[in-house]
């Protein structure tokens, strides 16, 4: 018998949904105007385009498009080291309208401008009660998952 999962808390909540099962893709959580329908993300209670106070909350994604990137050799959370040598950092155009900055996984030579990415969750450490703190990040899409 296996032992059980264990839970999985984001780091900030408000921010990305974290599935329940396999097989299910994390969401950024973000608001859409109720007036003039625009997306935003993150989320926030009056709009930044027609300052209507009043939004709805909705996901988003999970896949995007890479605007532009770059790539950082200073520690993130403390985690380079020889394996990890460095990260992408880049602005990721969601099909909802939201441009968002993200931490990339995926090795430098993999990343290109335009390419196809999805959210992901990365496992940062785990907490005092034994969760898995989480925070959320864009990786290239396998070759299997870009054929579909
Ligand atoms: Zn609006």
């Amino acid at each position: 018998m296996s032992e059980p999962a264990p839970a999985r808390v984001p780091i900030e909540p408000g921010y990305f949904t974290i599935p329940e099962g396999p097989g299910q893709a994390p969401r950024l959580l973000g608001s859409r105007c109720a007036a003039c329908a625009e997306v935003f993300f993150p989320r926030r209670v009056v709009c930044a385009k027609c300052l209507h106070r009043g939004t709805e909350d909705v996901e988003l994604g999970p896949r995007g498009t890479l605007h532009t990137w770059t790539y950082c050799h200073i520690p993130l959370f403390g985690k380079l080291d020889a394996e990890v040598p460095g990260y992408g950092v880049g602005q990721i155009d969601l099909p909802e309208g939201p441009r968002v900055q993200s931490v990339l996984s995926g090795a430098r030579d993999e990343l290109r401008m335009g390419m196809e990415l999805e959210l992901d969750l990365e496992v940062l450490r785990t907490d005092a009660e034994g969760r898995e703190v989480v925070i959320y990040r864009f990786r290239p899409l396998t070759p299997a998952e870009a054929g579909r």
